[in-house]
């Protein structure tokens, strides 16, 4: 058995963390109703250049109470890319609205927003773009879609704390950014996500629909709409309190990390000869590189699938790149339709990315890459 085993992505919690949860559990403000809460959804959404945050139990439920206090419903439509995670389309679903998928743009694997002005139709609301694995979509061109035709937006930036646009954090171009706070994401709280707005209509209703949409003005156990269990504790804030305090370092870290992981793979010649693609980063961006994620080629001279078992018998960790959504059992659609998507899904892999891997680790991940294709 080898003993190194290096993860994909694994929370990072000590010091800072014990002290918030304690301190939280020591002041009894555990519950949604908390200052805790509050003072995190102040300090994230500043944190995103964004003046208000909704704090929800999940990224899930941070993008279906964006939808839902927007007014989405049946009849209508919501355009978003198919490669993403499954949560992108499904807080669509839970609305009654119907999900469209968009092809993805070569150059940064987000949505190609040269693809969108063909699926707007009248019943279209909103545009949901997804900043991949940590870089940005191309925000300056959704937004001038949008802008011109009347359409919503709605960032998800799950995989994107911090990420920047043209030196703005994502999540503040829409009308609201939603971002997810689970184990394996920039910053966790366990479980949870958050909604960023500059709308401060927008961040009260979807305070409202969170927690049931109780009745005001004494008529407590009156709903008028229907509104959702969607609170998130006061001990998570307090995780993610401590976590937020650390920010800056895990991207650094992060950041260096795949500087380092592309330098090895680049001066090994292994970019040069085609056998690997280096993942992206656009001129006017900052990626947050949630996952480092390389495209193995053709050219590397095994597959993919037989470089992972390779990995993983050395105790390294990897991912494929997500399955699009139209090719999934619920949303499946005419593959030929979304040729980039089916290209980067199957030769993507995502390598150890957690927000305290070591250099020696990158290292030792590095490496046993470019033994493997040497020894083919
Ligand atoms: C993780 C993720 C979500 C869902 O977040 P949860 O907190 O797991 O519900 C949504 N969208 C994207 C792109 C994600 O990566």
């Amino acid at each position: 058995m080898n003993q190194h085993r290096i993860p994909v992505c694994e929370p990072v919690i000590a010091e800072r963390e014990r002290y918030w949860v304690n301190k939280c559990l020591d002041d009894g403000w555990i519950s949604g109703i908390s200052p805790y809460v509050e003072d995190f959804e102040n300090k994230f959404s500043e944190f995103s250049d964004s003046q208000y945050g909704v704090a929800t139990n999940s990224g899930t439920t941070a993008l279906h109470l964006a939808l839902a206090t927007l007014g989405v419903k049946k009849g209508d439509e919501v355009i978003l890319p198919t490669f993403t995670m499954v949560a992108t389309p499904n807080a669509v679903v839970y609305t009654g609205a119907k999900p469209v998928f968009i092809d993805a743009e070569p150059e940064t694997w987000n949505i190609n927003p040269e693809k969108i002005e063909e699926k707007i139709t009248s019943k279209t609301k909103v545009i949901m773009p997804v900043h991949t694995y940590g870089h940005p979509a191309d925000m300056r061109s959704v937004m001038e879609i949008a802008d011109t035709r009347g359409i919503f937006v709605v960032e998800d930036a799950a995989e994107a704390h911090g990420a920047k646009y043209y030196g703005q954090k994502v999540g503040s171009f829409g009308e609201m950014g939603c971002f997810s706070f689970y184990a394996n994401k920039i910053i966790t709280t366990g479980e949870g996500g958050m909604i960023t707005t500059n709308n401060e209509k927008l961040a009260e209703r979807a305070k409202w629909l969170r927690a049931h949409a109780f009745g005001r003005e004494g008529k407590h156990f009156w709903h008028e709409e229907l509104g959702y269990g969607y609170r998130f504790s006061g001990l998570q804030a307090a995780l993610g309190l401590a976590q937020l305090e650390q920010i800056e370092t895990f991207i650094a870290t992060r950041r260096r990390n795949a500087q380092l992981y592309n330098d090895i793979f680049t001066d090994m010649g292994l970019v040069s000869k085609g056998k690997i693609t280096l993942p992206p980063e656009a001129y006017n961006v900052k990626n947050i590189y949630w996952m480092y994620s390389p495209l193995i080629e053709d050219n590397f001279g095994m597959s993919r699938e037989e470089l992972m078992n390779r990995l993983t018998a050395k105790g390294i960790e990897t991912r494929t790149f997500f399955y699009p959504m139209h090719v999934q059992p619920m949303y499946a659609e005419d593959p030929s339709c979304y040729p980039v998507a089916n290209s980067l899904a199957k030769r993507g892999i995502n390598l150890p990315s957690t927000n305290n891997l070591s250099e020696e680790d990158v290292w030792y991940v590095a490496e046993a890459i470019v033994s493997a294709q040497r020894n083919v």
